[in-house]
């Protein structure tokens, strides 16, 4: 199925980036959250993001005006009855999307996909709450995506070859590159990227090295961009908790507990750049 409308549920940090990727590659979208205000900060972020390329010249200003008169946006679920795909990227809460799962089942065309771009909740649960599992998928794409070229697209048990082949084609469609993964606690990334964080933490709380010289031997020594302790900061340390207990609840391999320090600071409220204090501090 080709997929020319599109509906984004949530216009917080993710749901405005995709909003974004797909207006500016010439997609209808329409952009959805709880209210005015919500949608309003989701426009603001675009609208910045987009003046940003334009100062680096990697935008014009026709181009932003194009992309802004591609998106429409609403504060009721019902506005994204005629989308062919809807991007579900609310806030990462279970009941929450069960429920927008539910809703759009009943508002959308027999043949339209559902797509979550959850980070650690199943995609074949999100799927049986539907009349239509084998037409929902994960998307999962990273932060800040009109920057990220990645989208993990996850298959759950129901979904059907005929939905990962629409996905598939839409992600290169707005310039990603899709990577099919099977559902599963962390997919790929976040299974291989907040383990290492974890073991990070370890090796900090048992004082083998500071926490410069930690990031400063994985800068050089593996060639990462950002230190790991310096990029649990940028994630926050609540989110790399959240993904370490959705690792081990989800497969009880002790090899996923969380590094205790990680749950104290967590406790302190040390949550990294967004409080000013993690691993390093910053000031406001
Ligand atoms: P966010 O808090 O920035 O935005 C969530 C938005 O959802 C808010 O604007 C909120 O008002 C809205 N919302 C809540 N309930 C809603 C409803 N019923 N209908 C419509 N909108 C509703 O969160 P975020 O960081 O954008 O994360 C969104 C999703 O993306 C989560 O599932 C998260 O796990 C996932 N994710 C986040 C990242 C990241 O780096 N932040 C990366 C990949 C995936």
């Amino acid at each position: 199925m080709e997929i020319r409308k599109i509906g984004v549920v949530g216009a917080g940090t993710m749901g405005s980036g995709i909003t974004q990727a797909c207006a500016v590659a010439g997609l209808d979208v329409v952009m959805m959250d709880i209210s005015e205000a919500q949608v309003q900060r989701g426009l603001a972020t675009i609208t910045g993001s987009m003046d940003r390329l334009i100062k680096r010249e990697k935008m014009s200003e026709a181009e932003k005006a194009a992309t802004l008169g591609r998106i429409q946006t609403a504060t009721a679920l019902q506005s994204l009855a005629g989308c062919d795909l809807v991007i579900e990227a609310a806030s990462e809460n279970i009941d929450l999307k069960l429920k927008v799962f539910a809703d759009l089942d009943a508002i959308l065309g027999p043949d339209a996909i559902i797509a979550s771009n959850t980070s650690s909740i199943s995609i074949t649960l999100l799927a049986a709450g539907t009349k239509r599992p084998e037409q929902v998928i994960g998307m999962h794409f990273f932060n800040p995506v009109p920057m990220m070229a990645l989208v993990e697209v996850i298959c759950g048990l129901q979904t059907s070859a005929g939905t990962f082949t629409s996905v598939e084609n839409l992600a290169k469609a707005i310039g990603k590159t899709p990577v099919k993964v099977k559902n599963s606690p962390g997919f790929v990334v976040n299974r291989m990227l907040c383990p290492m964080i974890n073991e990070a933490i370890f090796t900090f709380a048992e004082g083998l090295a500071t926490a410069e010289q930690i990031d400063e031997a994985m800068k050089l020594g593996c060639n990462h961009p950002i230190g790991p302790l310096a990029l649990c900061d940028l994630i926050g340390l609540d989110v790399e908790l959240a993904v370490m207990q959705v690792l081990y609840e989800g497969t009880k391999d002790p090899k996923y507990r969380p590094a205790p320090l990680l749950v104290e600071m967590v406790e302190a409220g040390y949550l990294g750049r967004k409080t000013g204090k993690g691993f390093y501090t910053y000031s406001k």
